[in-house]
């Protein structure tokens, strides 16, 4: 009851903030369809390579906002059979691909500014108009990234963040770009083509920032250090945990996943063990927001070289070879519970018998005791009556 109303509550949440990360980018799209065709019309009637280059860049960045567009509505899905761990990375794979295209328009732009420079001839000698669409395009693109930033804030979007800061460079790369047709406009004839080199590799950064950032988390980066500390911290701290080991993170879109291996008092009960596990988990979802999901792993000793019990057979097996050895002993017939502790790679074993089964409890105790050290893979024996 408790997880489904955790659930609703993390559904909610993703539903707002798909909303809220929706509407900036719808906003940012049309400011982008608006400034990509008033510089590339300004751009070619008034002869400025550098603001065919920026608005060029204005349509790449309208690329990349339907891509997040689309990434956001599939990647706030719930999960579904298909995709158990949600559909976050979706978001992921769309930067990614985002960052692919931003630094292949980068790579056209830097060859035909080097073409230009490379032949003075070429060079494009601009004016007022293609100055006025720069200048407009640097207040319009400066106010997309203050309201987009600001929105970013309120929902912690990272890609959100991501994309109000591209608006910001946006709007440097159209001062570059004004600049530059000032430049010209002075007598500095190379300029134009100089300032078009510049918002190129202005774009090619921003690509590669954004496919390197999508990459660290497919190939299942950790968090930070900080922030695995403050894990560790809060798992300690939990009543029942003695150590822990095997501690991974890592990030699906906006989340965190942790899985990790908890050491408890090894002869705790299982349904102990499983609520030390959960409340490790709650303790962990509470402190880190960001965390959706913990994975625990309960172990009774420390199992990091290899699981020392491995091979040792299971109940049915051993009740069997204990029953034969101890045939010869008419309490054994008495035996109401039989607790298997598989520790320090061997089988100890509890066994709980009436009182009133056993004339001598001592000598009974005994007897079981030394029928079962005939069987290597029997440790300690403690006969409790009750
Ligand atoms: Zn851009
Ligand atoms: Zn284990
Ligand atoms: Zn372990």
């Amino acid at each position: 009851m408790a997880a489904d109303a955790t659930t609703a509550a993390h559904a909610a949440e993703d539903e707002a903030r798909h909303r809220a990360t929706r509407r900036a980018t719808v906003i940012g799209a049309v400011v982008n369809v608006v400034l990509a065709a008033v510089k590339l019309v300004a751009g070619l009637l008034g002869h400025s390579a550098a603001l065919v280059a920026d608005a060029v860049h204005s349509l790449s960045d309208l690329a990349s906002d339907a891509v997040v567009l689309y990434a956001s509505r599939e990647g706030s899905r719930a999960a579904d059979a298909e995709h158990p761990y949600g559909h976050a990375r979706i978001e992921t794979v769309a930067t990614v691909a985002v960052g692919g295209l931003l630094i292949g328009v980068a790579a056209g732009i830097l060859w035909d500014a080097a073409e230009r420079l490379l032949d003075p001839q070429r060079l494009l000698r601009p004016g007022a108009l293609a100055l006025a669409a720069a200048a407009l395009s640097v207040i319009a693109k400066e106010a997309l990234y203050q309201y987009t930033v600001l929105v970013a804030r309120r929902v912690q979007s990272d890609l959100l963040r991501a994309n109000a800061w591209h608006h910001r460079s946006d709007a440097v790369s159209s001062v570059v770009v004004l600049l530059g047709i000032g430049g010209v406009m002075l007598g500095i004839e190379s300029l134009d083509a100089v300032a078009a080199v510049a918002v190129a590799l202005m774009i090619a950064k921003v690509g590669w920032e954004l496919a390197a950032g999508g990459v660290r988390e497919l190939i299942d980066t950790g968090l930070e250090p900080e922030r695995v500390r403050e894990i560790r911290r809060v798992i300690l701290g939990t009543d029942g945990v003695r150590t822990l080991h095997m501690l991974r993170t890592r990030r699906m879109g906006p989340h965190a996943l942790v899985d990790v291996h908890i050491l408890v008092d090894p002869r705790v009960s299982v349904s102990e063990g499983h609520q030390i596990g959960e409340t490790v988990r709650a303790r962990l979802m509470e402190a880190l927001p960001e965390v959706r999901d913990v994975t625990v792993h309960v172990d009774p000793e420390d199992d990091t070289g290899g699981n020392p019990s491995e091979g040792l057979p299971l109940r049915g097996e051993v009740l069997a070879r204990l029953e034969r050895r101890w045939r010869h002993i008419p309490e054994a017939a008495r035996i109401e519970e039989v607790t298997l502790h598989y520790l320090e790679g061997r089988i100890h074993v509890d066994v709980v018998l009436p009182l009133a089964a056993a004339a001598d409890p001592e000598a009974t105790a005994r007897a079981l005791r030394e029928a079962a050290a005939g069987l290597t893979e029997i440790g300690e024996v403690r006969v409790h009556f009750r």
